[in-house]
């Protein structure tokens, strides 16, 4: 039988030939993906097979000096052992040598060097002849067309001709190892390509360095993250570029600062700082990576610019403790209202029960006294109004008000804080009145806000503390300043203190939310606020609004007070707020009815017929609304002379905005002062006269 089997080359063949060598050889560097390791035993089997004794791999290189021929792989049989080894041949060398650079030229060409060391001339001759070599075959490796190398063969014993099939298997080889090369260059091209590509991408910043601290790599995101254009900084030195300034002492440069601060960062993903072009030292994320090429070490940095994902955090953070005092408030404006409400009655007693003792009593002491008691009480129930409007204000209600009343109540509720830790009050109002269209609860608050400001900032100062207040009137503008001599506000936070939820005082004292409500009631005006610097130190806060005219002025000081009211219907179930109501009415001349336990409509208006009527909003099964319905049915002309008697003013609100307009009763909210009940009787003078004409 015939074996049809065709032997292996690689394997079955002992003592191969040349071309079985080669055809071995290039069936490896096709298969190969690193043809370099592959040469040394392509060499060895070359070698072996045409019994000579050395083969080399030299390469043209190019280098900034010129080129210059190297060796790349180098393989000597043992018996050529101690031999000099092949001669790296520099650019200089071969233009001064006619035949060197016959060579040259030939082998551009594509053709083979073949011959014997006797028959050459000029360095080559005298090189070879010091490296023993007798005889030689060599043939030009090209790689994309152009001279990469040359693979040469040397017999160093005898001189001899080469064959046929050893030139053919040398060129051969030299083709493979050619596309062996071509092939590596483009796997690694496109590797490259794909590498600067993902530089070119990333949205990180990566900047890479060398072990002295020179920055040779620097990508799109950096540039855009640090403000340094590419080609500035390669070759610079990290320590003058990207390190924040505080962090270069004791360093020489960038390959010491990585020696020491930077070791550590290795490795690991971490937030540190960073500079950028403008000096500004900002936090980042770094993951920073050793690089080992050779006998050199990189160190390439993946850094993320952290400030937005920090101001993201913050905002975070801002909302849920945003949302924490929304619950707060909610909770403290429950809490509030239900003690207010329980609050009001006893104050409205001492108030109005001061008010007539001072009135009545005989002996000057005596009256001094019920003034304390009633300024005492009437403060109480300011500060008890105050604190619901700052919780829950009520809507807007807007009538002509006069600053300088603004300004000495916001003083009532502050003042005495202010006093109490030594701090001065200057008042400084216009003369006469400063009116504007307003909503006089609104905007008392907005001056109680600044005056509470004003006493939190000097309760941090020594030496001479003074708040001055002062009202003017400019132009087309009505207005009012508190101003204080304490720290002044920092540039740093000028933007933000109107924002709601800012604050830079502890929890527990501050809310953030003063001058918020502030702005906002200022801006629902259509008015201004705005704050100054004090020299030397200190800050004033200006708020001005849209002038009534003087006509109106004058208008607003010439009402008249409550001329055609003469009698009273007073409903309420606690006696006391009644009688107290009552004693105040007849102050000022008004006589009362009282009815503790309402029945009728029919049954309250048997007794004289009131010019005027005062409820109470809650009272033990029956509301102050339904007895306005029930009268003003009965007696429409009363639907003008109604007055609800309320201590929770902002529930009331509420249900008195759901009745039509022409319908809505006045409000006299608990504890009420003689000033209360006056403003309540000329509002309804001018009601009944706008009523008539
Ligand atoms: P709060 O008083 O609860 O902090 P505000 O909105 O009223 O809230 O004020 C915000 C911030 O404005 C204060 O925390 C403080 O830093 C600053 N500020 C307000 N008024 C003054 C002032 N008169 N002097 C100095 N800083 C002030």
């Amino acid at each position: 039988m015939i074996d049809t089997t065709p032997p292996s080359i690689d394997t079955d063949i002992a003592e191969p030939t040349a071309s079985v060598a080669a055809a071995r050889i290039v069936r490896r560097l096709r298969e190969t993906n690193d043809w370099r390791r592959e040469l040394d035993e392509a060499l060895e089997l070359l070698g072996t097979a045409m019994s000579v004794h050395r083969t080399i791999v030299f390469r043209l290189e190019t280098l900034p000096e010129g080129f210059v021929q190297s060796v790349v792989a180098y393989w000597a049989d043992e018996t050529y052992a101690g031999g000099a080894a092949p001669t790296v041949i520099p650019e200089s060398v071969i233009r001064e040598d006619a035949f060197m650079q016959r060579v040259a030229r030939e082998g551009r060409q594509g053709k083979m060097f073949a011959g014997l060391t006797r028959e050459i001339e000029g360095f080559l001759r005298e090189d070879f002849e010091r490296q023993k070599v007798k005889a030689f075959l060599s043939a030009t490796i090209f790689v994309h067309g152009h001279v990469w190398g040359t693979l040469a063969v040397n017999d160093c014993v005898a001189e001899r001709e080469w064959t046929l099939d050893e030139k053919a298997a040398v060129e051969i080889i030299a083709l493979a190892i050619g596309s062996a090369v071509e092939r590596s260059q483009s796997e690694s091209h496109v590797s490259d390509i794909i590498r600067s590509a993902f530089l070119q991408a990333s949205l990180d910043g990566v900047i890479v360095i060398d072990e002295t601290g020179k920055i040779v790599e620097f990508n799109p995101a950096a540039e855009k993250m640090f403000g340094y254009q590419r080609a500035d900084v390669i070759g610079k030195d990290l320590l003058d570029t990207i390190v924040p300034t505080y962090y270069r002492a004791g360093h020489v440069d960038g390959g010491d600062y990585m020696a020491r601060r930077g070791r550590p960062m290795l490795g690991r993903r971490m937030e540190t700082v960073s500079q950028n072009a403008a000096g500004e030292v900002f936090p980042i994320e770094l993951t920073a990576n050793e690089v080992r090429i050779g006998d050199r070490t990189l160190f390439l940095g993946s850094i993320r610019d952290l400030r937005e994902k920090r101001l993201a955090e913050d905002e975070i953070n801002r909302q849920r403790d945003r949302l924490h005092q929304n619950e707060k408030m909610a909770a403290m404006g429950s809490l509030l209202a239900g003690v207010s409400h329980e609050l009001n009655n006893p104050l409205a007693v001492v108030v109005a029960q001061s008010t007539l003792l001072h009135e009545f009593a005989g002996d000057p002491q005596t009256k001094a006294r019920a003034e304390k008691v009633r300024a005492a009480a009437e403060r109480c129930g300011r500060i008890v109004k105050s604190f619901l409007s700052m919780v829950r204000l009520h809507a807007t209600t807007y009538a002509e008000t006069d600053l300088n009343q603004i300004v000495r109540a916001a003083l009532e509720v502050t003042a005495y804080g202010a006093r109490s830790s030594g701090i001065g009050i200057e008042a400084d109002l216009a003369p006469g009145m400063v009116m504007v269209m307003g909503d006089s609860d609104h905007i008392t608050q907005v001056a109680a806000n600044f005056l509470v400001n004003a006493q939190h900032a000097l309760n941090t100062q020594s030496g001479e503390r003074r708040i001055k207040v002062r009202t003017f009137r400019d132009g087309d503008v009505n207005g009012f300043s508190i101003e204080d001599n304490g720290p002044g506000i920092p540039k740093s936070i000028r933007d933000r203190i109107f924002e709601s939820y800012f604050t830079t005082k502890p929890a527990g004292v501050g809310t953030g939310i003063g001058l918020s409500i502030s702005r906002s009631i200022v801006e629902r005006h259509k008015g201004k606020v705005w704050f100054e610097d004090v020299p030397p130190n200190g800050a004033r806060f200006i708020v001005t609004l849209p002038a009534l005219t003087h006509a109106a002025e004058a208008e607003v000081a010439a009402k008249p007070e409550a001329a055609d009211i003469r009698r009273a219907l007073i409903i309420d179930d606690e006696p006391d707020v009644a009688g107290s109501l009552a004693d105040i009415l007849e102050l000022m001349g008004v006589k009362s009815t009282t009815v503790t336990a309402w029945t009728s409509a029919a049954e309250s208006l048997s007794g004289p017929e009131p010019d005027i009527v005062f409820s109470d909003l809650r009272m033990p099964g029956m509301s102050g609304l339904a007895i306005h319905r029930e009268l003003t049915e009965r007696r429409p002309a009363l639907a003008r002379r109604f007055v609800l008697v309320t201590g929770d003013m902002i529930g009331a609100r509420a249900e008195i905005e759901a009745l039509a307009p022409h319908l809505r009763p006045q409000v006299l909210e608990k504890p009420f002062s003689t000033l209360d009940v006056r403003s309540v009787l000329a509002a309804i003078n001018d009601q009944v006269s706008l009523g008539r004409s």
